[in-house]
């Protein structure tokens, strides 16, 4: 990243005059030249590539803007504006995006109707723009040998003799290195060689960075050596031939393959043929998956070879680091999750996304792309072929492999190798359990379902036996409200359309419990509990149930029933509990150890963890995605109780899954019961084509907001009146959001659903184009959203 400073004053030489065209950082689309670039002329003798961070003068006061170089080229990049007026560049830094990544930055501007600069910036790290851990140091070349050797002393000559046989790729190199490669004990005689001129100075940038326990990169942390691969079963080896003969060239395959099923591996086997071509890779996993585990398993198979894992846990020199050695190809496999979609590799020759369903791929502010869409637009553009895998594919990838004329290669693996059986799954139906609870006299607590007998006696069976279990419970905090005991009144946050949740620290047995502590999940506004009902006087109770309030409820338990198992036999892993990857992944190695016993939390701990003696799942409540008003709830039920069963039965033990739910014939938790993804996904691919929903169509959704109710409706209206202008699409709304005020602004809705992705973009393109869509903070433009409220 050398910088080169230009005096604006400089005379141009219009003949011969280069330009470029840029994307400037700007938070707003003004126009749709704004959306496309502007164009500078280059200062003489400069040099500018596509990718390249400039500095350019913007509007009428020329303020020094930052930009990023889209094309060079001579005046023909111009169109009808004259030369002598384009402005010049004023500085440019090598920045080095990669060619593709700067197309795909401009597929995701037009795609997810984001300005440039901003789909532009998203691509680069913030610690990357802002140099963090960045040094420039001084650091020698060989050369230029002079016609007639200079006279050395013996030592000297020796040391040049020893230099001369180093590689080239060696340099440059700094002194001290070059000292310790040659086997001197000081740079005396380097310094020696500088001066008679054999070797030069030159400046060089380094990224360095503390490495701390976390940087899982390329150390071996376990101490032993890593197990030689396994052989690959034949299921696992039909789906590595596939894949591998479509490198190449630009190829989409979805991999479904059952909970344990060996996909890691077989991405591990990809990596290995793409590595020994000269290729690099990108592996996209869930932010939440991305556990030490899940890193060391892809650092220790290519161990020396270069990988570089970004997860939320690094510092930001650390995360500088890892995409100056992606760019360098000092790191020829990325692992990462969302943002990894863009590392700076060069010879992509495949990409991998595990768990391709999770929502956490989907980002939620501009530029509000889908990282397993963009992956496949990469994959495109750089002509290699990209992996889908999951055990519970989204029905859009599911889709996309099955239809009449997909475009899609399926493959399918249907055992795991360890020869390990899924797990039996029991539906529980609350209603009954709260009975049994009522008859043994452990009656549940008013307004909540918490470990119901069925569960608490798999749990004790389970402890006895040695074993551990995991329950998940999809909601934080201590209870979902506060409500009036006899009036029905109930607490919701001033400025939000939501109830204030309730949270608490945990309180030992014999201990009164806290007054609530009561904070909105959406504005973040906090409060104490009001002692009684402010309307009628009565007191109050809490309704439904978090994490802490089953924490509480199982510290009790354990206590009473499993005494001296130690203080951290319980651990709770959610968003409140942990608030640096640092405490999650100390959690881990704790359950890892035994020394935790039960693991309960929300969907954080659904996902990845492959731990052997984990012999019971409890889902407590598998209706908290159910009754959301989206239309993906039951998908994402299936696939919550689906991932989380696949915790148990790793290992050598047989694992038992309890789901506890008030539906117990919905079709979402009767086929994850049965293990049957497939009848699940033809049946809701089915109900939602009647209903001309996704994945059968595509949506895109637009959500006006104003402190001005009447104002965010009128906006919403006139955006819907547009669109309904357009034959091609269906309108629905405008509408008053799930969510109808956050954090004091009401919010309106309008969606729209067009038969393919091409339509909606055009109708899309089409008002933005016209003035009417314009990306900012008070609309929202979301193209395939995946939060509906
Ligand atoms: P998935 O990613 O589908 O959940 P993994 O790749 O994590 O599955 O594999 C599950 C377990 O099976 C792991 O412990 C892994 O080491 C083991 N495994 C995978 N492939 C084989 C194989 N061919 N032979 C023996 N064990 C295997
Ligand atoms: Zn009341
Ligand atoms: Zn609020």
């Amino acid at each position: 990243m050398q910088d080169a400073l230009f005096r604006s004053e400089d005379i141009p030489d219009l003949a011969n005059a280069r330009f470029a065209l840029v994307a400037v950082e700007r938070g707003i689309d003004h126009s749709p030249s704004a959306a496309q670039g502007f164009s500078y002329r280059l200062p003489e003798g400069a040099d500018a590539a596509p990718g390249d961070r400039v500095t350019v003068p913007l509007g009428r006061g020329n303020t020094p803007t930052n930009g990023v170089v889209l094309k060079t080229g001579g005046p023909e990049l111009l169109g009808d504006f004259p030369a002598s007026k384009a402005k010049q560049i004023i500085k440019v830094e090598r920045l080095g995006i990669p060619e593709p990544v700067v197309e795909l930055a401009r597929w995701i501007a037009r795609y997810y109707v984001c300005p440039l600069g901003m789909a532009l910036a998203g691509v680069v790290p913030a610690a990357v723009k802002k140099g963090t851990g960045a040094r420039v140091r001084t650091a020698l070349v060989r050369g230029p040998v002079p016609d007639e050797m200079p006279k050395l002393t013996p030592t000297a000559k020796r040391a040049w003799e020893a230099v001369n046989a180093l590689p080239a790729s060696a340099f440059p190199i700094e002194p001290r290195a070059l000292a310790d490669r040659i086997g001197e004990k000081t740079i005396a005689s380097t310094n020696r060689l500088r001066l008679a001129g054999l070797l030069t100075e030159t400046q060089i940038e380094t990224v360095s960075t503390r490495t701390s326990m976390f940087d899982v990169g390329t150390a071996n942390t376990s101490g032993t050596p890593p197990a030689p691969p396994p052989t690959p079963t034949d299921e696992q080896a039909g789906v590595i031939g596939a894949v591998s003969s479509t490198l190449g060239s630009f190829a989409p395959h979805v991999l479904f393959g059952i909970t344990g099923s060996g996909k890691t591996e077989v991405y591990l086997r990809l990596l290995r043929t793409v590595l020994d071509e000269g290729g690099s890779a990108i592996v996209l996993v869930p932010e939440i998956a991305l556990t030490p585990q899940t890193g060391r398993r892809f650092s220790e198979r290519f161990a020396g070879e270069g990988v570089a894992v970004l997860h939320s846990g690094l510092s930001a020199s650390a995360r500088h680091k890892a995409w100056a050695d992606a760019r360098s190809g000092k790191a020829r496999i990325v692992v990462g999750a969302r943002s990894a979609v863009f590392a700076p590799v060069t010879r992509l020759g495949i990409i991998i996304v595990d768990e391709e369903h999770d929502g956490s791929y989907k980002q939620d502010q501009l530029p509000r792309y889908h990282a397993r869409d963009v992956a496949i637009k990469r994959a495109q553009l750089e002509s290699c072929p990209v992996v889908l895998g999951s055990a519970t594919p989204s029905l859009e990838s599911w889709h996309n492999a099955t239809k009449a004329d997909a475009k899609y290669q399926l493959h399918t693996m249907t055992t795991r190798p360890t020869g390990a059986t899924l797990p039996e799954v029991q539906i529980v139906d609350i209603a009954a359990e709260r009975k049994l609870a009522a008859q043994r006299g452990r009656p549940f607590e008013p307004g909540a379902v918490g470990l119901g007998p069925t569960l608490l006696d798999a749990l004790d069976e389970t402890l006895n036996d040695g074993g551990q279990a995991v329950l998940l419970l999809n909601r934080r905090g201590f209870a979902a409200c506060v409500a009036c005991r006899s009036c029905g009144w109930t607490l919701g946050c001033e400025r939000c359309d939501a109830k204030m949740v309730v949270h608490t620290r945990s309180t030992k047995p014999g201990q009164a419990p806290p007054r609530g502590h009561l904070r909105c999940h959406h504005c973040h506004a906090e409060q104490l509990a009001p002692r009684s009902c402010p309307d009628c006087g009565s007191s109050l109770i809490l309704i439904g149930e978090g994490t802490q309030r089953l924490e509480d409820d199982l510290i009790r338990h354990l206590d009473k029933a499993h005494p001296g198992l130690g203080e951290h036999a319980i651990a709770r892993a959610d968003s409140d509990a942990l608030s640096h990857a640092s405490h999650y992944f100390a959690l881990l190695d704790r359950f890892a150890k035994g020394e935790t016993k039960v693991l309960l939390g929300t969907q954080m701990i659904a996902k990845g963890l492959d731990f052997p003696n984990v012999r019971l799942v409890g889902v407590i409540n598998a209706d908290t995605a159910l009754s959301l008003p989206d239309f993906r709830a039951s998908e994402r039920t299936f696939q919550l109780v689906t991932q989380v069963a696949g915790r148990a039965g790793r290992g050598g033990f047989a694992g038992r899954v309890i789901v506890q739910t008030f539906s117990p014939e919905d079709p979402s938790i009767v086929h994850a019961q049965r293990h049957d993804f497939r009848s699940f996904a033809s049946e809701e691919i089915e109900s939602r084509r009647a209903a001309g929903l996704p994945p059968v169509s595509r949506m895109a959704r637009i959500v006006c907001r104003h402190v001005d109710p009447g104002e965010a409706a009128h906006r919403a209206t006139e955006i819907a009146r547009r669109l309904r202008a357009d034959q091609g699409v269906r309108v629905m709304g405008p509408m008053p959001c799930p969510l109808a005020k956050v954090n004091d602004h009401f919010r309106f809705a309008v969606e729209i659903v067009a038969p393919s992705a091409g339509v909606l973009n055009r109708t899309l393109e089409t008002l933005r184009n016209a003035g009417v869509l314009v990306s900012d903070s008070a609309t929202a433009i979301d193209p395939d959203p995946i939060a509906l409220l």
